[in-house]
């Protein structure tokens, strides 16, 4: 399908982040702006963290739509915006802007692009228990969806307990859902794992292929799910054992995939692709291999 004629009605969304000439959004989007018959255009902008607030203040200067932020601007970014979405104010970072008339609005959509991606498969976190490994950003995003949907009780497991112990204590009043901080030698207790709904890897050991902490797999329930959200063109160390022992697995495609569709809509205000969009990442993070 052809690009849009870049012309005068031509409107502009983009994605900050340093680096950059990694991103895949690129793709995901345009493809999405393409099938829809969208005057827009998606770019990737190299932003230094030196120059963050000229380059939001350039958002409103130039009359962009909007941008995406990355690594490491995400939480950076906060002070810089006029108004924020609930999740972006309890995770304390931003992943999407939008900009209304000058004023600029602040979102988070990584935590419900991860549970967009789950409900995808027909699976409901309600009432359930969830073992959340790693407590860094991605894992700040993941745990506020996992307590606005109501999860019994999250379990973060961390090398180094003192960061998993301070999500607690910002997050055990946000919700019902009970919270506590482990390290990573508890991953070898069957008791921990024996009744968890989902296992998720939110650090980023396996990018490259390194071996994954000590896990009791055969301890899970055969229907507990094992969510990365690393992705690599093979499985990730965590998924492998897991799939050898026929337990679900999911990567961080479905969450990248779904937080995408929800700044489109928000961009927008029109459904997302979601076929064009997966079809569009695949084939871009096929070129990158
Ligand atoms: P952070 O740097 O904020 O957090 C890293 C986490 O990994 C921390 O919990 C850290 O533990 C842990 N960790 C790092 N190295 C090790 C190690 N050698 N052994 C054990 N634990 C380790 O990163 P993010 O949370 O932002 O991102 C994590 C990964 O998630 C990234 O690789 C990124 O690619 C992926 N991601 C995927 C997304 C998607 O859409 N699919 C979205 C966002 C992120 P400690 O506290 O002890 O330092």
């Amino acid at each position: 399908m052809p690009l849009h004629p870049i012309n005068g009605q031509t409107r502009i969304v983009g994605i900050f982040g340093d680096p950059i000439a990694h991103t895949r959004s690129p793709a995901m989007q345009n493809a999405a702006f393409r099938v829809c018959n969208l005057p827009y255009v998606y770019v990737p902008f190299l932003v230094r963290p030196t120059e963050l607030a000229r380059a939001v203040q350039s958002i409103r200067t130039l009359n962009l739509v909007g941008v995406n932020v990355t690594v490491p601007h995400k939480e950076r970014i906060v002070r810089h915006l006029d108004t924020l979405s609930t999740e972006a104010e309890l995770c304390g970072a931003v992943n999407t802007v939008v900009n209304h008339d000058g004023k600029l609005f602040g979102d988070n959509t990584d935590g419900r692009g991860f549970l967009a991606s789950l409900q995808k498969q027909g699976f409901s976190l309600r009432r359930r228990k969830v073992i959340l490994i790693g407590a860094g950003g991605s894992a700040r995003a993941v745990l506020v969806s996992l307590i606005r949907t109501g999860c019994k009780q999250v379990m973060i497991v961390n090398r180094t307990w003192a960061n998993a112990q301070s999500l607690v204590q910002t997050y055990r009043s946000v919700g019902k859902t009970r919270l506590e901080a482990l390290t990573l030698d508890a991953l070898r207790e069957p008791e921990l794992l024996k009744n968890a709904a989902l296992v998720i890897n939110s650090t980023s050991v396996g990018l490259h292929g390194e071996e994954f902490p000590s896990l009791t797999y055969q301890a899970t329930l055969q229907t507990c799910v094992f969510y990365d959200l690393l992705y690599r063109p093979d499985l990730t160390p965590f998924l492998k054992l897991a799939k050898q022992i026929r337990r679900p697995v999911y990567d961080g495609r479905g969450m990248l995939l779904h937080q995408g569709a929800l700044a489109f809509t928000l961009w927008t205000n029109t459904p997302a692709p979601l076929a064009t969009m997966s079809r569009a990442l695949s084939q871009a993070l096929r070129r990158a291999v």
